[in-house]
């Protein structure tokens, strides 16, 4: 089976990915090929920081690999936190401290629209491919339910009566930004 890596160090994105790509790709982790620094991201854009990292890793272990950037950008601030989603209240990327800013930065406002994107960055025998997903929302007046992961619980995306932290993971993929690049990326691989 060919082999595939993915430039993360969260294994439940390596068994999601690995689920839906169905036997089709193997997906090997940075452990797997013995790299255990954190990947570059000092890029400006998602979409720079998504190549920042495959180029570091097709470079220095010369293998054919994916990496992903994702960001929340909310309109009523001209598009932050953006590149900088992972770290907005602080280096701790805590994710109650960065709900908590934004909600204070939102505070009386009354348009709440935003959206998370994704992109992924693939090197394939040295080509490089992006495949973007979007998820359009609005940011919610308070932290509402206890499923998924970072800003989850003040987003709610567009259509729906429910944050993402309201929704089982597989109706969360089926919507979601990360969910809409993956598929993408997997229709490429074929
Ligand atoms: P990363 O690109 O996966 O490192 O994520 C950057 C930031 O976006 C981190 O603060 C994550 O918690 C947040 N983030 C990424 N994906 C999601 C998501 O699906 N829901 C909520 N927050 C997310």
């Amino acid at each position: 089976m060919k082999k595939l890596v993915f430039a993360t160090g969260n294994p439940h994105k390596i068994a999601e990915v690995n689920r839906l790509l169905n036997g089709r790709y193997q997906i090997l982790g940075l452990k797997d090929i013995g790299c255990t620094e954190e990947l570059p991201e000092t890029q400006p854009t998602i979409q720079g920081n998504a190549l920042q990292k495959a180029r570091f890793v097709y470079n220095k272990y010369g293998v054919d690999c994916f990496a992903e950037d994702t960001g929340l950008e909310i309109d009523a601030l001209g598009g932050q936190p953006g590149v900088h989603t992972a770290r907005f209240a602080g280096d701790a990327k805590d994710p109650d401290a960065n709900m908590n800013k934004v909600l204070r930065l939102l505070e009386g406002r009354s348009d709440r629209s935003a959206r998370f994107r994704t992109v992924i960055a693939l090197i394939l025998d040295g080509e490089e491919h992006l495949f973007e997903g979007i998820a359009e929302g609005t940011i919610l007046s308070e932290k509402t339910g206890e499923q998924g992961f970072g800003y989850d619980p003040i987003f709610q995306p567009l259509g729906y009566d429910r944050s993402f932290a309201q929704m089982t993971p597989e109706e969360k993929n089926a919507i979601s930004h990360r969910g809409k690049a993956v598929r993408k990326l997997i229709e490429f691989l074929g």
